[in-house]
C-alpha cells in the first residue's frame, strides 16, 4: 500500500502526478479489513474511512489550463528560472486533457506569446497558417454583399487553439509545472479570516439518489498560498469569489454581458480549402434588432471552423440560435464551402461582451482571476485569447513579487491598467453599447468612434 502521507508531502516538490497517484489509490484499496491489517498507512488516514479529504499543498494553485492560466503558470516558472528559486505550480483542468474543453478554430493575435516564448517558431508552436485574406459580408437571405473589412488581422494567424494549448501544456511541463486534467475545482477554500486558501476538488462516483457507488472516490483539497482562476467565461469559481468579495463594486465594473458561440470544424474539398482565408459575416439570418455575426475561417489540413455568434440579450423569445446557426450554413454564399465536407468537432461556449467596463477588480484575499474569467475579450477584434495570455502573465509576475519581494497581488491590478490590455479595451468600449440602438445605427456610430 502507498503511504500516502509521505507521497503528498514530496509532491509538493517533486511527484511529478500526485493527485493521479491519489486517484490511483482510491482505486486500488478497496474498504476492507485486509487492507487495513497489511497498511503501513495508519487507519485514520485511509482514505476509505476517513471523512477528512486528503490535502496537497503548493505555492501556487491554478484552475483551468487554457491560454490564461497556461500562461500564468509558464511566466512563474520562467521568473523561477531568471531568479534562481523555485515555487511549487499546479494546474487543475476538468477536461479529460488538456485542450479538450477548448474550441479549435480561431484567429490568433501572437503578442501575448512573443512576449512569453519569443522563440514560439523555432519551438515548433502549431501556429503555421498566417492570415491570407481577410473579407466582411454583409448577408441577405439570399446576397452577400461586400464591406471594408473592420477586422486588421495581418500578422494574425488561424490556428486550432486546443493544439496551441497542448503545446503550452507541453511547454508548462517541461518548465516544472504540474498540470493534472481531469479533475475540477469544485469548491473554494478559505481560512478562518475568509482569506482563499486553495479549492477542493469534486467528490466522483455519487449516484443520482445521491448514494455513493463503487467507483466513489472522494475529492481532494489542493491548498495554494496564492489561488489564481482562469477558468474563462463565468467561470463558476470566478463568479462566487466576485460575489464574495464584492469585486464588481470594488472595481466600479458594470454587470458583464454574454454572447453564444455556436462552432463546428469541418473538413472540406481540398478544391475549395484557401488555408489563411478569414470571413466575417453580420445581417441575415438575425434581425437587425440581434447583435451578433458569422465566422469562416481557414485552417490548415482542409479544415475550416464556422460558427455564429448571438448576443444573449436578444429579444425574440423564440429565436433559437442553433436553427439560426443552421440556416446560415444553409446561405448560398456559404454551402458551397461545406457541400461535400464532413463536421469532425462542434461546440458552443459563452463569450464575455461587457469590455472594458465590464472588469471587475480582479484581486481577492489569496489571489485573483484571470483571462476570460475576468472578462478581457476585445468585442470588436473577436478576440480574447491574446488578452487571456497577458492577463495570465501579469498575475503571475504579481505573484513572484508575493514570494520573493514582500509585494502583494494588488501589483496585478496596476499592472493590467498599465498594459496594453487596458488599452485595447478602452479604446472599443463604446462599440459594443453602440449596437444597443440596432444594427445600422451600431455600426454607423462605431465606424464613426473606431
Ligand atoms: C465561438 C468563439 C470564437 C472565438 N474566437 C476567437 C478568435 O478567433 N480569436 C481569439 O483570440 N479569441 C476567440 N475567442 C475567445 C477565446 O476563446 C477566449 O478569449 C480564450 O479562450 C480565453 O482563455 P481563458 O484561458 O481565459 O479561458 P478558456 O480558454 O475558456 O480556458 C479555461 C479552461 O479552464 C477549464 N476550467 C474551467 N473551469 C474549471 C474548473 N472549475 N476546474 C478545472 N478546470 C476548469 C476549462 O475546461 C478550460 O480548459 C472565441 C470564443 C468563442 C466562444
Amino acid at each position: 500500500m502507498f503511504k500516502l502521507s509521505s507521497l503528498l508531502f514530496k509532491s509538493k516538490s517533486k511527484s511529478k502526478n500526485a493527485l493521479t497517484i491519489i486517484r490511483t489509490f482510491n482505486n486500488l484499496q478497496p474498504c476492507n479489513a485486509s487492507t487495513h491489517a497489511n497498511s503501513r498507512v495508519p487507519i485514520s488516514r485511509n482514505f476509505c474511512t476517513a471523512p477528512e479529504r486528503d490535502s496537497i499543498e503548493y505555492d501556487v494553485v491554478i484552475v483551468g489550463a487554457g491560454p490564461a492560466g497556461l500562461s500564468a503558470a509558464i511566466r512563474l516558472k520562467q521568473l523561477c528560472r531568471e531568479n534562481d528559486t523555485d515555487l511549487s505550480v499546479c494546474v487543475l483542468e476538468k477536461g479529460s486533457e488538456v485542450g479538450a474543453h477548448i474550441l479549435s478554430g480561431n484567429v490568433f493575435e501572437p503578442r501575448a506569446l512573443d512576449e512569453l516564448l519569443p522563440q514560439w517558431k523555432q519551438q515548433e508552436a502549431p501556429i503555421s497558417t498566417p492570415v491570407s485574406s481577410d473579407k466582411f459580408w454583409f448577408l441577405t437571405k439570399n446576397r452577400a454583399i461586400s464591406l471594408p473589412s473592420p477586422f486588421d488581422n495581418k500578422g494574425n494567424y488561424v490556428i486550432s487553439l486546443s493544439q496551441l494549448v497542448r503545446w503550452m501544456g507541453a511547454k508548462a511541463e517541461e518548465l516544472g509545472v504540474e498540470i493534472y486534467p481531469g479533475f475540477a475545482a469544485s469548491e473554494i477554500l478559505y481560512d478562518s479570516d475568509n482569506k482563499v486558501i486553495g479549492i477542493g476538488t469534486n467528490d466522483m462516483g455519487i449516484s443520482k439518489d445521491g448514494s455513493k457507488k463503487e467507483t466513489f472516490q472522494r475529492g481532494v483539497e489542493v491548498k495554494g498560498q496564492i489561488t489564481l482562476l482562469s477558468e474563462g467565461c463565468r467561470g463558476s469559481l470566478s463568479e462566487q469569489i466576485m460575489k464574495k468579495y464584492n469585486l464588481r463594486e470594488k472595481g466600479g465594473a458594470e454587470h458583464q454581458t454574454y454572447a453564444l458561440g455556436i462552432k463546428e470544424v469541418w473538413e472540406i474539398d481540398e478544391e475549395k480549402h484557401q488555408p489563411g482565408a478569414v470571413l466575417h459575416t453580420l445581417g441575415w439570418p438575425l434581425d437587425h434588432k440581434t447583435y451578433g455575426g458569422s465566422f469562416l475561417y481557414h485552417m490548415k489540413d482542409r479544415q475550416i471552423s464556422l460558427g455564429l455568434v448571438v448576443a444573449l440579450n436578444y429579444q425574440n423569445p423564440f429565436m433559437n440560435p442553433y436553427e439560426e446557426f443552421q440556416k446560415f450554413k444553409h446561405h448560398p454564399a456559404i454551402k458551397p464551402f461545406l457541400e461535400g465536407g464532413t463536421v469532425i468537432q462542434y461546440g458552443a461556449r459563452t463569450l464575455n461582451e461587457g469590455g472594458f467596463q465590464s472588469v471587475p477588480y480582479p484581486v481577492f484575499p489569496g489571489g485573483a482571476i484571470v483571462g476570460c474569467s475576468a472578462g478581457f475579450l476585445n468585442v470588436p477584434k473577436i478576440k480574447g485569447t491574446h488578452t487571456a495570455m497577458k492577463s495570465g502573465m501579469l498575475a503571475a509576475e504579481a505573484a513572484f513579487g508575493v514570494f520573493n519581494e514582500g509585494l502583494d497581488m494588488n501589483t496585478y491590478w496596476d499592472a493590467l491598467r498599465n498594459s496594453w490590455i487596458w488599452e485595447e479595451l478602452y479604446k472599443s468600449r463604446n462599440y459594443r453599447p453602440a449596437f444597443k440602438y440596432g444594427l445600422i445605427p451600431g455600426l454607423a456610430l462605431s465606424g464613426l468612434e473606431q
